[in-house]
Order: C-alpha cells, then sequence, then structure tokens
C-alpha cells in the first residue's frame, strides 16, 4: 500500500486527448508509467515519447555504440506493447545529461511540436525513497522538462523556436515518491507486463533472477495499491496543474 495518508487520493484528470512522456532512459516509461500509458491509450488518447538518450551506458560489459541501438529497438517495442506508435530520441548523451537551456529548448520544441494536453514525466526528486539517490540523469530531465512546458507557453525564452506555435500543456503527471492522484491499472497489467519484457537484454544485465521474474516484480511494484484510491492496481502521480 502506498500514497499519502493524509488526505483523499484524486483520480488523474482523463478529459484530455493528446499526452506526451518525456524520460531520461529506454526503460524508464515501463518502470513506472506504462500501465497508465496503457489505459490512455485504450481511451483513445494519442500518447508519444521522447527520450533525451538511448540509454548506451545502461549496460555493464556491453559497449555504448552496440548497447544505445539496442536500448532504441527495446523502446520501440515496449512502446508498441502499450498503444505507442511515436516515440523521439534527443540523443543525450546517457549519464552526463545536463539540465541546461539546449535540454530545455529542445524539449520545448517537442511540447510545441506534439501539442500536449497531459506531460507524463519520471521522478525528478533527489531520492527514490528515503535514503536511495536517484540519478543525476532522472533530475536533470525531469526538471529542464517541467520547466520546457513554461518555455513553450512564451515565445520570448527561445525566440528560435519561433517557426512553431506556443503551446500550454494543462498538467504533468509526474512518477515517484510523491502522490497526489492516481489511475486505475487494473486492466493493464498484461500489457504493462509485455511492455517491460520488451526490455530483456537490459534487464537480463541487472542481476541473476530470470527475465520474467524481474519484469512481474518491476510491475508489482508500479501499480501496487494506493491507499485511498479504490483500485486493485493503480499508479501514482504527483500532479502539476499548468492551466485550467
Ligand atoms: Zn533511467
Amino acid at each position: 500500500m502506498r500514497g499519502d495518508s493524509m488526505g483523499p487520493m484524486h483520480q488523474v484528470p482523463e478529459d484530455w486527448k493528446t499526452g506526451l512522456v518525456v524520460v531520461a532512459h529506454p526503460g524508464d516509461i515501463e518502470y513506472e508509467a506504462a500501465a497508465a500509458v496503457h489505459r490512455w491509450t485504450k481511451q483513445g488518447k494519442r500518447i508519444r515519447y521522447v527520450l533525451v538518450s538511448r540509454g548506451e551506458a545502461g549496460i555493464a560489459g556491453l559497449p555504448p555504440a552496440q548497447t544505445g541501438p539496442l536500448r532504441e529497438k527495446e523502446e520501440l517495442t515496449a512502446a508498441n506493447a502499450v498503444g505507442v506508435q511515436d516515440v523521439e530520441f534527443l540523443d543525450y548523451p546517457d549519464g552526463r545529461i545536463e539540465e541546461s537551456l539546449a535540454l530545455r529548448r529542445d524539449l520545448a520544441r517537442a511540447i510545441r511540436r506534439y501539442r500536449p494536453e497531459m506531460v507524463v514525466l519520471y521522478n525528478f526528486h533527489d531520492t527514490w525513497a528515503p535514503g536511495r539517490a536517484n540519478s543525476a540523469d532522472h533530475r536533470a530531465v525531469g526538471r529542464a522538462a517541467l520547466d520546457a512546458i513554461a518555455d513553450a507557453a512564451n515565445e520570448w525564452i527561445f525566440t528560435e523556436l519561433s517557426g512553431l506555435p506556443i503551446w500550454t500543456a494543462r498538467w504533468a503527471a509526474v512518477t515517484g515518491p510523491v502522490v497526489t492522484h492516481a489511475v486505475d491499472v487494473t486492466d493493464s497489467i498484461e500489457a504493462a507486463t509485455e511492455s517491460i519484457l520488451a526490455h530483456s537484454r537490459y534487464l537480463a544485465a541487472l542481476g541473476s533472477s530470470p527475465v520474467p521474474v524481474r519484469a512481474r516484480a518491476i510491475v508489482e511494484a508500479a501499480t501496487a495499491p494506493i491507499e485511498g484510491f479504490p483500485a486493485e492496481r493503480a499508479v501514482g502521480f504527483e500532479l502539476f496543474y499548468i492551466r485550467g
């Protein structure tokens, strides 16, 4: 059971049609939000992924030149498993992503191009849980993306994007330790499992337990019941209100 017992748990708004998920690495979406993405694409929403890197520094013993294309392919399969066909890679260096103006500009460009009402981000807090540090890439990408939502709505911050009309998203939903809103994903467990299983080479490199066992554990952790939310399985988010 997860969640903030201080108040009632709200449903993530679902009166939207276009979503954009922005993360640092292949696998990030599948570790947390894939079940929610599946629910939303089944509702007919159009969702795109933007990955800031190809995760080329993610497999010990396998050189980045081989790992990058492999993980890109795994991510495309993972996206398809939850109804997402559009996946863009920005090609920033895995492990060395900075919270830079260039990254904000590139993400603002993607936001203006795709015009999402809902932006989904990965945990960018300093920690995963008390005593467990988050990665530098996750911190940089999440914070830059939240800033880029504002940048995309302002015509003067990145004037080089003037060819794309400004765009204001309605919400950002962030996975991670802070949970204010939730999504019922009881019917999306199978698709979420298939999605994380697409990362089979990556998962195999992480440890000795069999890949299917590891995949099930990841989905179970991401979709555990949330206190105060009436669903057998749920994904939790911290919801940021951008407009409306
Ligand atoms: Zn990651």
